[in-house]
């Protein structure tokens, strides 16, 4: 399998291996594999009852080509889908499907180590990246910056790996106490804490900076936007799939709490690659970019709000990009001029690039946006219903679910945190806060020294850079 960014019209090709160290393609572009490739309806038939690592090897193995020898590829599966990473592993899967109503279901991605959808792909990204750098004798230092999942759940899949180093930038204020002592926990060894006194955007443009510089231009990049994120979680949709269909070939509509695009993005990719999933709704909070994207075919940066669901607080979805990439007939020239129209201005109509408005409509997406209230009502009509405790960003899926519900037709909802992680909302809807799993009793007392603070200043990441990588 080769791969090429979404911009470049000479069609330059890579490995897997390369486009899943590499971040964003020179040229802006993301890169896509050429083709998608097939699972055929006997193949989909022949995983009905297997576990979830035969489907994830199933799945990633096409996609991979070779790069990583299969009975490699096998065994980092195994290992980052073990019983101690995913709890508790029920019926042979990690992500288990429970009813909820007459065809409504919730598919639980949440049960890794950080208690968010983001450990299924992180667990096996960092595996895969440790084996391809020790093939080649490499070391990769990753520079990067989160407001609250990805930096969690990138260290706890990527601490103690020895061919790769991570340094995780994150603001001082804003991030949920929870989340930071998740963090805080795994400092140290090739894990760096750097908490900036400023916000998510200024560690992010401190991130950026450094990379221009030619000094720091081989840091990598775990940002969703990696191919080896997206490509793991193709897995589950095909998992949730066989768990919910009678017959393989009946259709099954799934609902995605979505922020930056690439999980339902994955979705997507396993419907082209022939699961018979019928509809993708895209589920957004009150950052409703995507809702007016797929409902008006306009594509509008917004200036994004706080919410109750941070982890879906963005006003511009990059992975977006991939998608369009198809609707544009695998045309680089089309698609950048598109997303050139988009960044230049904060704004880009499929009407003005030769496209009909209702083209995401037409390929099966669907839409909706929902508001603290909702979330809030939506977490004790579950709880009340079916004694199910769902956290912010489900609600956000389960609100827009029971709209674009039809009868007949099995709806997944994609749990994407755990509700520990958002305590207050909790208490806010029920009352009462969620049981905290066993793992997280003790969560909040880290080391003090765990985060290494500096203001909003380049000088001082370069230093720690400098003496964390050691390149
Ligand atoms: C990251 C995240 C999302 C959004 O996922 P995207 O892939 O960015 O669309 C939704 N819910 C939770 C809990 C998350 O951590």
């Amino acid at each position: 399998m080769r791969y090429v960014s979404t911009r470049d019209t000479s069609k330059h090709e890579l490995s897997y291996a390369e486009a899943l160290l590499a971040g964003l393609a020179p040229d802006g572009g993301l890169y896509v594999p050429i083709s998608y490739p097939e699972l055929s309806r006997s193949e989909l038939a022949a995983l009905a009852k297997a576990p979830y690592t035969d489907i994830a090897f199933a799945v990633k193995q096409k996609f991979i080509g070779g790069d990583i020898p299969d009975e490699a590829l096998r065994a980092l599966i195994v290992d980052a889908y073990s019983p101690e990473s995913f709890q508790p592993i029920t019926a042979g899967t990690v992500v288990p499907l429970s009813r909820i109503d007459d065809d409504l279901y919730i598919e639980e991605l949440s049960l890794g180590p950080t208690a968010a959808f983001k450990d299924v792909a992180m667990q096996l990204l960092g595996r895969e990246m440790d084996f391809v750098l020790r093939k080649r004798g490499e070391h990769l230092t990753i520079l990067g910056a989160t407001s609250g999942d990805t930096g969690s759940a990138a260290e706890a899949a990527f601490k103690g790996l020895e061919c790769v180093s991570l340094i995780m930038l994150s603001p001082a204020k804003g991030m949920s106490a929870f989340q930071k002592a998740q963090m805080g926990n795994l400092s140290g060894g090739n894990v760096t804490n750097v908490s900036v006194r400023g916000t998510f955007d200024d560690c992010q443009d401190l991130v950026k900076l450094l990379k221009r510089e030619q000094e720091f231009a081989h840091l990598g990049a775990v940002n969703s936007i990696n191919w080896g994120r997206i490509s793991a979680q193709i897995p589950y949709y095909l998992s949730g799939y066989l768990q919910a269909a009678r017959t393989i070939g009946d259709p099954v509509d799934m609902c995605v709490p979505s922020g930056n695009f690439g999980n339902v993005l994955s979705g997507y990719i396993a419907r082209a690659m022939g699961v018979p999933i019928r509809r993708l709704v895209v589920a957004t909070n009150e950052n409703s970019v995507l809702d007016t994207l797929i409902r008006t075919g306009t594509y509008t940066q917004t200036k994004t709000q706080t919410t109750s669901s941070p982890s879906m607080d963005i006003s511009k979805a990059s992975n977006y990009e991939r998608l369009a990439y198809d609707l544009f007939g695998r045309d680089a020239a089309r698609l950048a001029a598109y997303m050139r129209e988009f960044e230049s201005t904060g704004t880009v109509a499929f009407a003005s690039h030769c496209l009909p408005s209702d083209t995401l409509l037409a390929v099966g997406f669907r839409s909706g946006a929902s508001t603290h209230a909702d979330r809030l009502r939506s977490i004790k009509e579950t709880y009340e219903r079916a004694g199910r405790l769902i956290d912010t960003h489900t609600a956000d899926a389960m609100t827009v679910a029971l709209r674009e519900k039809e009868v007949g037709v099995p709806m997944l909802v994609m749990s994407t945190a755990l509700p520990v992680k958002f305590e207050d909302s909790i208490r806010q809807a029920l009352g009462f806060v969620p049981p905290r799993p066993a793992r997280f009793a003790n969560v909040e007392s880290y080391p003090d020294d765990a985060f290494s603070e500096i203001e909003v200043d380049a000088d001082a990441l370069r230093s720690i850079v400098r003496a964390a990588d050691p390149r």
